[in-house]
């Protein structure tokens, strides 16, 4: 439900340039006309199929494995049986990095560093994917991306009145790539996608503590933050929710 709401002039100036890493495209951000300021509803496929068209523009900006490789082989063993996710296929690849992270977009694309396939062991792995699937069931991920492109001013020229989204270069979509990978959400969000990643740990006949210990090796590695941490104040706090989602499984 939709509504079409008109964003002050000012408030679009504020919001503007919130790229995540930085970055500010002066020339695009002139581009604010009357028009533009009527495209404040966005259509849910246009939402998604540009998540999947900044998931490629990554892909092409990053080191992939190959299927074949050792990580192609892991990953497929570790997701094997997953189901697809409400008629939105997932899509999963490797990314060749040091840096231990994981992540998911609005469109079903999952990427694993493989550093995390290192750090922990394969049910772990499996949780930290059950977490990002869960973002995207849930819609943080959309939500996430909805706000990047209603918010950013480099994208308020893309946007029409009908909430499409027209072609956007390929500096727009690894910006809109880099803010997803980045992405800060809501602590409440975050323990929802762990009781996700519970429940689908049962589901896959796994060990669902192996959400806890994930949570475990990934403070042993990182401290107290840090990537897949980061948007937990209290990571303690966050072992007693996931203890207790285990608990209401049934
Ligand atoms: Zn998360």
């Amino acid at each position: 439900m939709l509504k079409s709401r008109v964003l002050p002039l000012t408030l679009i100036a504020l919001l503007g340039g919130c790229a995540s890493d930085g970055s500010f495209d002066t020339s695009s951000a002139l581009i604010v006309g009357a028009s533009v300021l009527q495209a404040t509803t966005l259509d849910a496929r246009s939402v998604r199929e540009t998540a999947a068209l900044s998931a490629q523009e990554l892909d092409s900006q990053s080191q992939v494995a190959a299927q074949t490789s050792a990580y192609g082989q892991q990953l497929q063993r570790i997701i094997q049986g997953l189901a697809p996710l409400d008629g939105l296929s997932l899509n999963y690849k490797v990314y060749l990095s040091a840096d231990i992270n994981a992540f998911a977009m609005a469109d079903g694309t999952v990427r694993v560093h493989s550093a995390l396939l290192d750090a922990m062991p394969d049910d772990q792995v499996l949780a930290v994917i059950g977490h990002e699937i869960g973002h995207v069931k849930l819609k943080h991920s959309y939500h996430q991306m909805k706000q990047v492109l209603l918010t950013n001013a480099l994208f308020q020229g893309a946007v029409g009145v009908g909430g499409t989204i027209g072609s956007l270069t390929s500096s727009q979509l690894g910006t809109l790539a880099h803010s997803a990978v980045n992405a800060h959400f809501s602590q409440a969000d975050e323990l929802e996608a762990d009781e996700f990643a519970v429940q689908l740990l049962q589901r896959q006949g796994k060990d669902p503590y192996a959400m806890k210990r994930s949570v475990e090796t990934l403070m042993k590695k990182h401290g107290r933050g840090g990537g897949f941490l980061s948007s937990h104040p209290s990571n303690d706090d966050r072992i007693a929710r996931i203890e207790d989602a285990i608990s209401r499984l049934r």
